[in-house]
């Protein structure tokens, strides 16, 4: 495929008028939708729909099937659209929903993905003179880490490729190198200040402008910092972008100075939200996110379902550019909770619990009840089990969230322990015994 990958041209792109922006969208969409049909997975959509890839258009791609994750793990050779000696790296989702997918990419994909990720450095003000400590992996199959790193090369920046854990050594790097920016998981930046702070380091004095952060929301649904946004912003002095993808999607979403969303990359993706009949939502309201990246090469998907709960914002932004911002996520469908009556989502605990500083450590655990309902328990690590209030947590989530699930207090090391042990990347928060 033709490399098309040029800054100067992606930002005359995002300053046009929307109509623009969709119009020069419709023949990427129609190279795409070439290139999926060459995919077993499609090729059988199409024919099954009785449906020519010419005749989908912007306008009418809500009418193609949605994509699920269910349907890749069925059979994931059937979405692979060139053979396999075209394939360079091969990802692997994370399995936090599910059994690991491979996601293989071709040279393209992978000039793609670092084209990505340059434009959304470049939105969150990035440029060239700027060196970032990137503290995410780029090994294990992970892919998020590799794009930040071909992002910032192809950008110009300098990656200073220290991975994650050990604050030690992160701060090793931070005195010798000198870093104007981190890349990491929130509450592990945090950790890194903490740390810093407690051994004679001043992380505010740190030349720290930057937080690029990933896995975790900084952000409430009115684009508001959490209490672990606001404290990380503090402890470094410097101004978080958070940024969202998925290594199916082979792009992500990055915030700029704006704060207000990440920015769809007009040229890699178009974006839909859909509520639970699948039917399109209108802007500013919650949804599924579906994402049809544009110009994959060996992966191609149409119209994904993420699983992911966010709303788009589709007025200009105010950094200048035009394009729609993807809020931040609000939950997973999979763990969309009824608690008489009321939907949340574990998030929503998560960031309630953020503002109570004795607890250090949570999870959930969800069993079904016979009235339809879920059956929440909190389980919360402390430093001090005997010394906490149980009816101050529960009023505290009572009064932000309308419901009172029950609380276990337990030793912070014992609850981090099952949460590590429970995970694999990731830490494990949600326990699910629904389906018991
Ligand atoms: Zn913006």
């Amino acid at each position: 495929m033709k490399n098309n990958f040029a800054l100067e041209q992606a930002i005359s792109f995002r300053q046009a008028a929307p109509a623009e922006i969709t119009a020069r969208q419709e023949p990427l969409l129609q190279a795409h939708l070439r290139q999926a049909a060459k995919a077993p997975f499609y090729r059988n959509l199409f024919a099954g729909i009785d449906c020519r890839p010419e005749e989908i258009t912007i306008s009418n791609l809500a009418s193609l099937p949605l994509t699920s994750r269910h349907d890749m793990e069925a059979a994931p050779e059937d979405f692979f659209a060139t053979p396999s000696e075209s394939h360079v790296d091969l990802a692997l989702t994370s399995g936090s929903t599910g059994s690991p997918i491979l996601v293989p990419y071709t040279a393209y994909d992978l000039e793609r993905l670092a084209f990505n990720e340059q434009l959304s450095f470049y939105g969150a003000g990035v440029r060239s003179n700027d060196r970032l400590l990137l503290c995410v992996t780029l090994d294990r199959c992970f892919i998020a880490g590799l794009a930040y790193y071909t992002g910032l090369i192809k950008l110009g920046a300098a990656c200073i490729r220290s991975g994650p854990g050990q604050p030690a050594r992160q701060w090793e790097l931070i005195n010798r190198l000198k870093p104007s920016g981190l890349i990491g998981v929130p509450s592990f930046l945090l950790k890194m200040a903490i740390w810093g702070k407690s051994h004679g380091y001043n992380p505010k004095k740190s030349g720290i402008e930057k937080l690029i952060t990933i896995g975790e929301p900084i952000r409430r649904p009115d684009n508001s910092l959490t209490p672990l946004g606001h404290e990380l912003e503090e402890a470094w002095q410097g101004r978080i972008f958070s940024s969202y993808g998925a290594t199916e999607l082979e792009t992500a979403f990055c915030e700029c100075k704006a704060g207000y969303g990440g920015h769809v990359h007009p040229e890699l993706m178009i974006t839909e939200i859909i509520d639970a009949q699948g039917m399109p939502v209108s802007a500013g309201t919650p949804g599924e996110v579906v994402v049809t990246p544009l110009g994959v090469e060996g992966f191609p998907l149409l119209r994904f379902r993420t699983g992911d709960i966010a709303r788009l914002h589709t007025t200009p932004c105010a950094c200048g550019w035009q394009t729609q911002r993807l809020g931040p996520i609000e939950g997973r469908l999979a763990q969309r909770l009824k608690v008489k009556g009321t939907t949340l989502y574990p998030e929503m605990i998560f960031q309630a619990l953020q503002e109570l500083p004795e607890v250090k450590a949570s999870y959930l655990e969800i069993k079904a009840a016979y009235d339809l309902s879920d059956d929440v328990h909190v389980v919360i690590g402390v430093d001090n089990p005997a010394g906490v209030e149980v009816n101050r947590i529960s009023d505290h989530l009572q009064a932000l969230l309308r419901v009172r699930p029950e609380i276990s207090i337990r030793n912070r090391g014992v609850v981090q322990e099952t949460m590590e042990k429970a995970g694999g990347r990731k830490l494990k928060r949600f326990f699910d015994f629904r389906g018991e």
